[in-house]
């Protein structure tokens, strides 16, 4: 075999398009909630990888489906279909509002087909002007040019020319907001009912009923992307779950293959109808790889042992967090649902939260931010005491040392 040279975190900066700026280490084994660098250095992980690692790093259950599926059928892309593809499909039918599935790689790619679908199904079904999209300021989406111009923030979008029109932007839980600009040409309404990349907000009960109600007076569809609050994150399969507010499309990703890149958008039957053959499609979703390991992460996320003890968790990271701020008063709200846990800084380290990821990484704790000013928690659903007393140690360290 050729010998490979070493690579370190300046090999980064020579052959890595420079959008990023990743930590210092590079992590290179993980297990549980605990990752190792090249130098063997512990870590604690709250980061989950951005709300992914639902199970934590390499869960035997994930590394079995990888491993057995791998030895089967790793690809055979659409024109012909496989076994974890339906089955995973069958399960998260059975699981919620849906009666359609379709499978992609990413959040951004279900988002692309949510949207895609949502003004087929108005331009068809009703008129050709019937284009508006309604979304909300702070909203994610993801960055294909389409999806990046319904978040809702410019400066993820602009810098690329046109962009797709008939796209509203309006404050994020604002009903009346909503009503003023909500007309029968809107085709849809998105939101995300935790924002999660915006600041970790969660929508208000009213909001969602308001929005719902909206979207039937003026035959919108309701599109929640639970790319990032989905697969158990806080608590439900899904956080729609919470609010009694069913979608008509809903797309997931993050948690849904655990660290194998697979995404999901889901829609009723009479939505999902006008998408004839041909109208939309994609090379790797719904491989078998992919949604083998789905299946052994939803057979393990949608059981109330793992579901009901995302509340448990939130309640120690709360409560820590609240003792945190007892000593260094840096948080002027603690805020989100079930794992999605946002802290907002305030005094000394209002808009430092970057400074405070590093001086985390540099004590043993990966760690996430929602912008300048909040501190995202995303730890995996089945981090253990152990691991959450011991990451919450090494904060308090951080703190104490930006501080300083
Ligand atoms: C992460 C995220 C996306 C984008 O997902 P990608 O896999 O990065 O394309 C979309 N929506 C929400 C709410 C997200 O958190």
């Amino acid at each position: 075999m050729k010998e490979q040279q070493a690579v370190d975190r300046q090999t980064y900066d020579q052959v890595i398009l420079p959008i990023y700026s990743p930590a210092e280490f590079i992590p290179v084994r993980g297990e549980g909630s605990r990752v190792w660098d090249q130098q063997g250095k512990e870590y604690i992980d709250f980061a989950g990888g951005i709300a992914v690692l639902a199970l934590g790093h390499c869960h035997p259950a994930l590394v079995s489906a990888v491993r057995e599926q791998s030895e089967k059928l790793w690809h055979v892309s659409n024109i012909f279909t496989n076994e974890p593809t339906l089955r995973l499909a069958q399960k998260l039918i059975a699981a919620t509002f849906a009666e359609r599935v379709f499978f992609a790689n990413s959040g951004a790619e279900a988002n692309e087909a949510a949207f895609k679908l949502a003004r087929h199904y108005a331009i068809t079904q009703y008129s050709p002007y019937k284009t508006k999209i309604i979304a909300f300021k702070q909203g994610f989406h993801g960055r294909t040019f389409f999806t990046v111009s319904v978040g809702g923030q410019a400066k993820y979008a602009d810098g690329f020319g046109p962009k797709p029109a008939d796209i509203i932007h309006v404050p994020f839980n604002d009903l009346d907001a909503v009503k003023a600009v909500i007309d029968e040409n809107t085709c849809a309404v998105v939101l995300e009912p935790v924002q999660g990349e915006g600041g970790v907000t969660a929508a208000t009960q009213e909001f969602m009923q308001g929005v719902r109600q909206l979207c039937d007076d003026n035959n919108a569809l309701l599109v929640f992307d639970e790319v990032q609050s989905g697969m158990g994150r806080t608590g439900k399969l899904f956080t729609y779950m919470h609010y009694g507010v069913a979608p008509d499309i809903l797309t997931t990703a993050k948690a849904l293959g655990g660290g194998f890149p697979i995404s999901a958008m889901l829609t009723t039957d009479k939505i999902a109808k006008v998408m004839g053959l041909g109208t939309h499609g994609t090379t790797y979703g719904g491989n078998p790889l992919a949604c083998a390991v789905g299946n052994a992460a939803f057979d393990i996320i949608n059981t109330p042992e793992v579901l009901d003890g995302v509340e448990k968790r939130r309640e120690y990271f709360v409560e820590a967090l609240n003792q945190l701020n007892d000593k260094y008063h840096v948080f002027s709200e603690i805020r989100g649902l079930g794992l999605l846990i946002g802290a907002e800084l305030t005094g000394k380290l209002q808009g430092h939260s970057k400074d405070i990821l590093q001086a985390c990484a540099d004590e043993g704790l990966m760690m996430l931010n929602a912008g300048p000013n909040v501190l995202r928690f995303t730890p995996s659903l089945i981090i253990s005491e152990e691991e959450m007393k011991s990451g919450m140690a090494k904060l308090d360290k951080a703190l104490e040392k930006v501080l300083a």
